[in-house]
Parts: C-alpha cells; sequence; structure tokens
C-alpha cells in the first residue's frame, strides 16, 4: 500500500509533518510548502500509486470530488477569484512527487502566474493528425 520512499505516504503515516486542510475515506489534501499562490493545498488518495494512470477509478473520483471540495472553499473563505486544478503526470509534465496528486491552486485576480506556454493558432494538419491518433478507443 505505502511506498517506504514516498513524501506524500511518509504524510500520510504520520511520519512526516503536514498542515492537513481536508479528509475523508480515501483521500486526504495538505498545503503545498512551496505554495504558487495563498490557499495552494494538494489532494492525494490514501493508497499509494505514482500517477494518473495508474491511480484505481474510486480513487480518482474521491481525489477529484476532494478538489472540487477545497475549490469552493478557496472562493468562499480565501475570496479567490478562481481555481487551477493541475496534475502533472511523468516528469516531462514536471512531476516531482510520484504519489498521485491534484494540486489545488486559488487565483486571485492580478496574481503573477501565468500560462506556460503562449497560446497560438497550430499546425491544422498536424492538429488533425493527432486527432485521429487520439480518438477511439
Ligand atoms: P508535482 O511537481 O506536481 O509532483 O508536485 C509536487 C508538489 O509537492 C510541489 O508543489 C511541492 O512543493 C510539494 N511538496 C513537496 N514536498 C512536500 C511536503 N513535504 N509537504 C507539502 N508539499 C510538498
Ligand atoms: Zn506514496
Amino acid at each position: 500500500m505505502a511506498d517506504p520512499d514516498c513524501i506524500f505516504c511518509k504524510i500520510l503515516a504520520g511520519e512526516l509533518p503536514a498542515t492537513i486542510v481536508d479528509e475523508d475515506e480515501r483521500t486526504i489534501a495538505f498545503m503545498d510548502i512551496a505554495p504558487a499562490t495563498r490557499g495552494h493545498a494538494l489532494v492525494v488518495p490514501r493508497v499509494h500509486t505514482v500517477d494518473l494512470l495508474s491511480v484505481e477509478p474510486e480513487d480518482l473520483r474521491a481525489v477529484a470530488d476532494a478538489a472540487r471540495r477545497l475549490a469552493g472553499r478557496a472562493k468562499d473563505r480565501l475570496s479567490a477569484d478562481g481555481v487551477n486544478l493541475l496534475n502533472s503526470c511523468g516528469s516531462a509534465a514536471w512531476q516531482t512527487v510520484f504519489h498521485f496528486h491534484i494540486h489545488v491552486i486559488p487565483r486571485y485576480d492580478g496574481d503573477p502566474l501565468r500560462l506556460p506556454w503562449v497560446p497560438s493558432p497550430g499546425d491544422q494538419a498536424d492538429i488533425a493528425a493527432a486527432a485521429q491518433e487520439l480518438a477511439g478507443r
């Protein structure tokens, strides 16, 4: 169930400190130690699993529900103007802790966060080719 080398498993086991803000049968949520904005929290399943592609569907649903709960609280209690949910799956996608988690990042009008890409029109043929590979089962 737990990975002895995983910092989030250590938090779950009470072996590392964390500021817990939400818990249920399948999940806990705690404050990120390096917050992107005020109120940045992480929601994790209690059962160790590496990433989005390996998490059990029931745990994924529970983590999503908890993330939505916290997003609502960020708006109601921290007066956030918006919220980003972020999951990084794989080191190419910036994942640094390999215990599945969703970041709940409250957003405030005028905060310094920016999209990490510059939106610009893509190559239509390549969009269509990628779509063909992605579509269907
Ligand atoms: P990611 O890069 O998406 O895997 O996210 C990992 C997150 O975990 C980062 O935002 C870190 O700041 C955060 N983090 C790492 N260690 C701890 C810790 N001990 N307590 C709380 N957050 C942590
Ligand atoms: Zn873990």
